[in-house]
Parts: structure tokens; C-alpha cells; sequence
């Protein structure tokens, strides 16, 4: 994960210097190569969706339209809203991070718990893993329930109290 940390100290050198990245990045696949996740540059970019800006690996997503635009978004539940919102977008591939690992996943193989007990920047209370124990221990600690990302999709989203 060195990226990730050039990418906080670049974030700690921009601030005072107002946000300008928009959620959008250029992403296009590399001829017949798999498709790579957005970038994000934590404490900089800015989620598609509610315009805030993302600071945490462990609830931020992102999407590939078939373009190759990247699209970056803070929570999981900012990431399915935005594709309710815009119908004509062509996703080509979604991605989330592993709640513990915070490494890039494909959002479409991975579990999601969902609890309103998880602090999720924008309280959708959506947390992924790579692996279904993993999702079930965290489940039973956060009094959540299991589901995949098809199941996510149409999940009626409401922001949490916190
Ligand atoms: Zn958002």
C-alpha cells in the first residue's frame, strides 16, 4: 500500500489549496487488460455522489463505465445511489475495499454487511470483505445481516443516525 501513503502526504501538501479533483478520473482499460480500480487520492478526491471529500480506504468505492471514466465515492451507499440516480451510465466494472485488508476488491464477488452500527462516512452502514467468514464474524459483532452485491443494489438506503 505505498501509494496510498505518497497519496496522504501529496493530500497533506494540497490542503489550504481548496478541492478542484472532481469524482472523476480516466480509467480506461489497458487493450484486453483487467480493469484497474479508480484512483483516489485520500483527503483530495471528492465522492461522485454527495461531493464530500474521501478520507477512508475501508468505506470508499469506485466504478469503471464502459468509457473508461472512473467514478470515486466516499461510502458503498453513495456508489449504489449514483447508478439509481443515472441509469444511462454504462458500468464495466465496480469496486470496493476489504474492510479489513483495505485492499481494492471487485465489488461484485464481494459480502457486504450492513448495520446501522457501522459508521460509514455517509451512515449507509455498509462495510465489504473479500471473505464470507470474515463478513459473518463482523456481522454477529455489529448486529448486521450478510448480503451480496445484487443484494446491495436494491437495498432501500436511508442515511443512519449516528
Ligand atoms: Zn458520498
Amino acid at each position: 500500500m505505498e501509494w496510498t501513503r505518497r497519496d496522504l502526504l501529496k493530500a497533506l501538501l494540497a490542503l489550504g489549496m481548496g478541492v478542484v479533483a472532481p469524482g472523476l478520473a480516466s480509467c480506461k482499460p489497458s487493450s484486453g487488460g483487467e480493469v484497474k480500480p479508480p484512483p483516489i487520492r485520500y483527503g483530495r478526491s471528492v465522492c461522485a455522489t454527495c461531493g464530500m471529500i474521501i478520507n477512508e480506504a475501508k468505506y470508499s468505492a469506485g466504478a469503471v463505465l464502459a468509457e473508461g471514466t472512473g467514478l470515486v465515492f466516499d461510502d458503498i451507499g453513495c456508489m449504489v445511489l449514483y447508478f439509481r440516480a443515472h441509469p444511462e451510465a454504462k458500468p464495466l466494472a465496480f469496486f470496493v475495499h476489504d474492510y479489513p485488508t483495505e485492499a481494492w476488491i471487485r465489488a461484485e464477488s464481494a459480502f457486504y454487511v450492513v448495520s446501522p452500527r457501522i459508521l460509514s462516512p455517509m451512515g449507509y452502514g455498509i462495510a465489504a470483505f473479500a471473505q464470507r467468514s470474515q463478513a459473518e464474524g463482523f456481522a454477529q459483532e455489529k448486529q448486521g445481516q450478510v448480503l451480496d452485491f445484487a443484494q446491495v443494489r436494491v437495498l432501500s438506503l436511508s442515511q443512519a443516525q449516528p
